[in-house]
């Protein structure tokens, strides 16, 4: 079936082995072990949603290649419709998940390549763009999830991956066989990759003449020989593995944005399945298309998505603790709206300014500048909308008792007791809990550094500014002639 069922996703997890460890120690069954189980969760909702009536649109497009309908996680955009309905899909699962859409990644590389490989076929008659349409039209036809991998482990930022001392600080290709490549390396913070069938990955960044080794893309299966996955380990992590019940979580089903660090160890990729090999010309493009569509989807959609539930359960909280008139909390409850609509705004203006690129190629990219902004925009705001959510919770978001202490017979009754406000308790303490997740969590720093650092998006826009348009604006009403 082209759009598998959560429940058909979940039987093929069963199918896969790969080596991941948690916390030092191998784990042997991803369903069992609690934090790798919110992952599994978390995609199967994402293969959920494309069976709910309502997210059809949003989530099951017809394949270019085959015109059979497909999840959008593996659709190549075509249009600027297709950009658009891509990102209400990132802002539609953060909405439903509270954590990463674990296919995001590895659409947008998919979407990156499109356009790069059937530019470097025109150029060296290489037959990339062939290799990714076979991978794709498979990939559609068996529904499988794919996660990106681009982050390199970079070593010593200031110098370049071939002046590195351990030349293993970028993945490279240290082999060429007649049948395929031999690849060594890792890539970090790789989110989800675990219970993704597929990684795609790209080259961590531009490279010159000179770096041809590092200048690799490819698909990978889950569990490939010399593959290693190594979890995060977080507070949150111990939490989920202390929990008597996920009810006493934050983020009870679907946890934390749960990535590994994943290592390559001389790992064999045959040639059909390599996208990009030794061409350092088209990597600075590649990775900039990649950027550009990511940043649309992560800043300016899925990030707008957690907002909304932060907006959401701080009007809750407001509401069980009776301020919800209070001017003061509906100001900051509008200025987290104003602040999350912005990006929003950003990721809907980059999709509809979108265009074919390259020209001919038939892929869709989206605005740059845009993308650039929206995601600038939300590393900022985030914080800001975080800071309000912990002002209107109030300080028991890092004070309050457990859930378990309600049922604790002896000092339950106090809980209930001094813990109820214009709500029960229970509510209060299922909210201010929900809120503890984004406001004293992960997400702040996530939300920063996913899909680059702002300083990248600061360097971004230094390039896509017209500076001398600008200039020249204000000199004519200005009178200032040179
Ligand atoms: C929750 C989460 C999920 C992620 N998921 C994925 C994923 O699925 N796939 C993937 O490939 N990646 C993923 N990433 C990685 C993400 O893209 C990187 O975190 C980001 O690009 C920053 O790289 P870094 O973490 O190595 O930080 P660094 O590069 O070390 O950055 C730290 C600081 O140093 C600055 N800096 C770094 N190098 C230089 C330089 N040469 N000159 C000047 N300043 C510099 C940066 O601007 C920043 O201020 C994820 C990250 C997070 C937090």
């Amino acid at each position: 079936m082209a759009v598998k069922t959560a429940a058909e996703y979940i039987e093929s997890v069963k199918a896969l082995n790969p080596k991941v460890y948690v916390a030092g120690k191998r784990v042997e069954n991803m369903l069992e072990n609690p934090t790798t189980l919110s992952v599994i969760r978390a995609t199967a909702k994402v293969y959920d949603l494309a069976h709910d009536p309502k997210y059809k649109e949003i989530m099951v497009p017809a394949s270019h290649l085959t015109g059979e309908p497909i999840n959008r996680n593996l659709h190549v955009a075509r249009s600027n419709y297709d950009l658009d309905m891509r990102a209400e899909m990132a802002l539609l699962t953060s909405q439903k998940l509270g954590t990463c859409n674990y296919r995001c990644v590895g659409c947008d590389t998919l979407n990156a390549l499109a356009a790069s490989t059937w530019e470097m076929d025109k150029e060296y008659g290489t037959e990339y763009n062939t290799r990714l349409n076979n991978f794709i039209k498979w990939a559609q036809a068996n529904d499988l999830a794919c996660s990106g991998a681009i982050t390199d482990p970079k070593g010593d930022r200031f110098k370049r991956p071939s002046e590195q001392d351990d030349p293993d600080m970028h993945l490279r290709v240290v082999e060429k066989r007649d049948d395929g490549i031999v690849v060594r390396g890792a890539k970090v913070s790789q989110s989800g990759a675990i219970g993704a069938h597929e990684t795609i990955v790209l080259p961590g960044g531009a490279l010159k003449p000179g770096e041809e080794q590092f200048a690799v893309a490819f698909a990978l299966p889950n569990g490939t020989p010399g593959i290693t996955y190594i979890c995060q380990y977080t507070p949150y992590t111990a939490e989920r593995e202390a929990a008597e019940s996920i009810e006493e979580l934050g983020n009870p089903e679907f946890g934390q944005r749960e990535t590994s660090t994943i290592v390559f160890d001389d790992v064999f990729i045959p040639w059909e399945r390599v996208f990009l090999c030794g061409e350092t010309k088209y990597c600075g493009r590649l990775v900039a298309r990649f950027a550009k569509t990511h940043r649309m989807n992560c800043g300016g959609a899925c990030k707008v998505g957690y907002a909304d539930l932060i907006i959401g359960a701080s009007k809750l909280a407001s509401e069980y603790t009776g301020l919800q008139k209070v001017p003061h909390i509906q100001e900051k409850l509008i200025d987290m709206v104003r602040i999350s609509e912005t990006s929003h705004a950003c990721a809907i203006a980059a999709a509809a300014k979108g265009v074919e690129e390259p020209v001919g190629s038939g892929v869709w990219m989206p605005d740059d500048l845009f993308g650039n902004v929206a995601k600038l925009n939300i590393a900022h705001g985030f914080w800001e909308i975080m800071k309000m959510a912990g002002d209107i919770a109030g300080g028991g978001v890092v004070t309050m008792p457990s859930e378990r202490d309600l049922e604790n017979p002896e000092i339950g009754p106090y809980i209930k007791k001094y813990f109820k406000s214009a709500a029960p308790a229970e509510q209060r303490l299922r909210v201010i809990k929900f809120l503890q997740n984004w406001v004293a969590g992960l997400h702040g720093a996530g939300t920063w550094h996913g899909a680059g650092s702002p300083q990248a998006q600061r360097v971004a826009l230094q390039f896509l500014t017209d500076w001398d348009a600008k200039k020249q604006l204000a000199k004519d009403l200005a009178h200032i002639k040179d």
